[in-house]
């Protein structure tokens, strides 16, 4: 058996996949797997690689199922011996106000048996920057910007020191940009001083790569290190360096990566402005679309008979075919609106939705050969990787940063695309169906 040079829970489908890109561009045999498998399963899958990055859905959990959760994961990890842990959360810090994200490293410290860990929301490379604790999204605090309106986690304090803190037992404090400037051995004994303070959890600023470079530097030796999945970008080099990494290969046959010339199925839950303009550019470029009402989709309006043999029509065909639920901020709200009416919360509300438009994808998919598939939203993707059973995916490299090519392990064998709402240009999906044609390559 390998030794596992790291692993990592994510609170989502679209954010394992995020940080598992970045390990496979490093050229990081990476495995992303969905929930929790048995430990026999586990053991056959991650046979071979140097990273496994599990996708844990604990986003919209409460704090006790979203710990439950994590220390299940952490346990079949460690059954790998991974020398660094982390608990990958989204780069915008999204979580209820008690928090996941709390609960969830509470549960990995616990599990650990460690007492101190950072947490790095940030992602330079997307625009996610902190100062002085408070969070930035493209230049604007997180509270003005557009994950202010997010239907599930609106977020509306950037203060994230005050944030973390109310998620957490633990105590929580700054690793200051004045601290992150000094260099990475000097930040590294700042990570002493605080411990020895008590803080248990330092939020780091970090405003650009060669912050994030220092960082990574300083937080090497950590058992378990916390946030976005900026750590890809820069860790890989350094385990590099310490020889860190295991040279086996098993596991990883290239013959079954197999495409086909059938269209792709494109799924979008997201409501983002990003999946938005990124649907709008599909469909200026002449591909089939499809916007569903969350109304048709849970009252069972739809006639699916219909929409099944338009939708294999245009695959068969080596057309490809949007089919979403994407729509304005306002329109959401009417939505929202009518689900509480009906005794639908809003999280309840969000999860029936990806669940309805996930038993649609499987219906499509079951009896129709398909080239490859994408899917934007990340509870969208969470509904629709453990609907397809997906297992396991085997991840490439990325498309863009943030969005690798995968393929999956599991029950349907297929070229895959888990795109976070945010992520992407306008012409994402156009690089993505290029990439799906091409999926061999794309694998280290
Ligand atoms: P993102 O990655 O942009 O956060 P998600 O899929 O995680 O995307 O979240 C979007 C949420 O919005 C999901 O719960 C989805 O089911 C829900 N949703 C999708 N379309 C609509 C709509 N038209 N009205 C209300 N909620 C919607």
């Amino acid at each position: 058996m390998n030794r596992l040079t790291f692993a990592a829970v994510a609170d989502d489908d679209t954010g394992a996949s995020d940080l598992a890109g970045m390990l496979a561009d490093q050229n990081l045999r990476t495995l992303l797997v969905i929930d929790l498998p048995t430990v026999e399963q586990f053991a056959n899958w991650s046979d071979g690689y140097q990273a496994v990055v599990m996708a844990e859905g604990t986003r919209n959990l409460t704090p006790d199922a979203a710990r439950e959760r994590t220390q299940g994961a952490m346990r079949l990890l460690e059954s790998k011996h991974p020398r660094t842990f982390q608990i990958k959360y989204c780069s915008t810090f999204d979580s209820t106000p008690e928090g996941n994200i709390g609960a969830t490293i509470d549960a990995a410290l616990d599990e650990l048996n460690e007492s101190f860990t950072i947490a790095l929301p940030a992602l330079p490379v997307h625009g996610r920057t902190t100062y002085q604790g408070y969070h930035f999204v493209n230049h604007q605090l997180l509270s003005e910007s557009p994950m202010r309106h997010h239907p599930l986690t609106p977020m509306t304090n950037p203060n994230l020191v005050e944030l973390l803190a109310r998620q957490t037992k633990r105590r929580v404090g700054l690793a200051s940009h004045a601290m992150v400037e000094a260099g990475a051995n000097q930040l590294k004994q700042s990570f002493e001083d605080l411990r020895s303070e008590g803080i248990n959890i330092a939020i780091v600023d970090c405003l650009h790569e060669g912050h994030l470079e220092i960082i990574c530097r300083a937080s090497a030796d950590l058992r378990l290190i916390t946030g976005s999945s900026a750590f890809g970008i820069k860790l890989p080099a350094l385990w590099r360096e310490r020889g860190w990494l295991n040279v086996e290969r098993h596991n990883q046959d290239s013959s079954i990566i197999k495409t086909n010339d059938s269209g792709c199925l494109i799924i979008a839950g997201s409501c983002s402005e990003a999946t938005r303009a990124q649907n709008e550019w599909l469909q200026s470029r002449g591909a089939s679309v499809l916007n569903i009402h969350p109304r048709q989709l849970l009252n069972g309006d739809l006639n699916k008979t219909n929409l099944k043999a338009q939708i294999h029509g245009q695959l068969a065909a080596g057309r490809h075919f949007l089919l979403t639920t994407t729509a304005t901020t306002a329109q959401v709200r009417a939505v929202q609106e009518w689900g509480l009416s009906n005794a639908l919360t809003i999280p309840a509300l969000g999860q029936s939705i990806a669940n309805a438009l996930a038993d649609l994808v499987f219906e499509v998919i079951d009896d129709s050969s398909i080239g490859g598939l994408i899917v934007a939203g990340g509870e969208t993707s969470g509904a629709v990787c453990r609907r397809l059973e997906m297992g396991a995916l085997r991840v490439g490299r990325n498309i863009e940063p943030g969005v690798p090519l995968c393929f999956s392990l599991g029950r349907f064998q297929m070229p895959i695309v888990l795109k976070s709402g945010n992520f992407g240009k306008n012409d994402f999906y156009g690089k993505a169906l290029k990439a799906i044609t091409h999926a061999a390559a794309y694998m280290i």
